[in-house]
């Protein structure tokens, strides 16, 4: 017997029965205290994740994106500035450099980690170094789907350029590298608390993980527009980039649960690669890296593919999306910034993550997952190829 229940593609509905009652005790405190803004919830949440991440400072934001434009605010990056990030992420890891006057400039991912290709973004920073118009300021690192970047590498091509290394960790919280959790690596890393991410809260949230006390104290600065040590001494041009003492309260309690929600989605990864066999290709993590498993994504053979196996999936009514259809320079945000983005010729290809973009196709990952459920996903999968 085939169960046809509902299989949630996120679910933080079995997540909030658990918590209910702490949630709600939670917020009813924030209710009684009233310090709605940069109350001791804040603080609170800012001591456990940096413990849990193991970096030294943790400073709560509005939310991922805000982390990325507060860490790059805190650089000075902006006119001139050439910052280097994958073609195949999330929007918000382009926006900011665009809204701070700075030069995106894309490159290409590996298809087997969907991260950074580390050949392709050594040619560009040379290329640009080469070229003299823009300055290589800042190399950004997506953890995509979850997976670590080779951030050994980053780092070490960031030091040989003086350039700075920001982990977009706002898909891989709590994934570790080496042994040492996302947020120790690079210079810092910008975390995301949108309520579908591995740590998510009940509205927009963010943090930044780093272990250098002076960005930490600029962080803090740039995040209440540029404050010094008394409330009404403005050093900076900063923003209102402040997390809410009522979502530190929902954090704090989701926390308690992260290590074992991070394992049951290690887990449910493991029922799905035991499950799917070529052509489908499983994400499979490199010795050391250990994904946070935020979104599990397939990869097909090719679009003709993806659209029978989406097909085959509607038909029994099982959830799955697609991350992401277009690559970021195809986007008309970005077309024109990328068309820019060297003088002596036009920007090279980006074929990879063109390839994904065609062929990737996200399926059900949340804690909660039975492995009844994995089974019948795999079996529809597998069913349509
Ligand atoms: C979700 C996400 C962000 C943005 O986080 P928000 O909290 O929604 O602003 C940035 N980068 C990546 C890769 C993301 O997945």
């Amino acid at each position: 017997m085939t169960s046809t229940a509902p299989v949630a593609f996120f679910d933080m509905k079995a997540q909030q029965a658990l918590i209910r009652a702490g949630i709600d005790a939670g917020i009813a405190r924030v209710l009684d205290h009233g310090r709605f803004i940069q109350g001791p919830e804040v603080d609170a949440l800012e001591g456990k994740l940096a413990a849990f991440a193991g970096v030294s400072h943790c400073v709560g934001v509005s939310s991922g994106t805000d982390a990325l434009q507060i860490a790059m605010m805190a650089e000075g990056i902006g006119p001139g500035d050439a910052v280097f990030l994958p073609a195949f992420t999330y929007t918000a890891t382009a926006e900011v450099p665009l809204v701070l006057g700075a030069a995106p400039v894309f490159v290409d991912v590996e298809e087997a980690t969907f991260n950074l290709d580390l050949p392709d973004l050594e040619r560009r920073v040379e290329r640009v170094a080469r070229e003299g118009r823009l300055r290589p300021r800042a190399v950004v690192g997506v953890d995509l789907y979850g997976l670590p970047a080779d951030w050994p590498a980053i780092e070490a091509l960031c030091a040989r350029h003086g350039m700075f290394a920001l982990d977009d960790a706002a898909q891989a919280f709590g994934a570790r590298l080496h042994g040492k959790r996302l947020g120790g690596w690079g210079d810092a890393a910008a975390c995301s608390f949108y309520p579908t991410k591995t740590l998510g809260c009940y509205g927009d949230g963010g943090a930044l993980l780093t272990d250098d006390a002076d960005r930490a104290a600029l962080y803090r600065s740039l995040r209440t527009h540029g404050e010094g040590a008394s409330r009404y001494e403005v050093l900076r041009t900063g923003m209102n980039g402040r997390l809410d003492s009522i979502q530190a309260a929902i954090l704090l309690e989701k926390s308690t649960l992260l290590e074992g929600e991070l394992a049951a989605r290690a887990r449910v990864a493991e029922w799905y690669a035991d499950r799917l066999r070529p052509p489908v290709a499983a994400p499979a993590a490199p010795p050391g890296f250990e994904s946070a498993w935020g979104i599990y994504s397939v990869l097909l053979p090719d679009a003709a593919a993806r659209d029978r196996v989406q097909a085959a999936l509607r038909a029994d009514g099982l959830p799955f999306a697609v991350y992401y259809p277009k690559p970021l320079h195809h986007q008309p945000a970005y077309r024109a910034a990328h068309a820019a983005s060297f003088d002596t010729a036009p920007p090279p290809p980006l074929p990879m993550s063109e390839d994904l973009s065609a062929r990737v196709l996200s399926l059900p990952m949340h804690p909660y997952l039975t492995e009844a459920q994995v089974a019948r996903v795999a079996r529809a999968v597998m069913s349509a190829l």
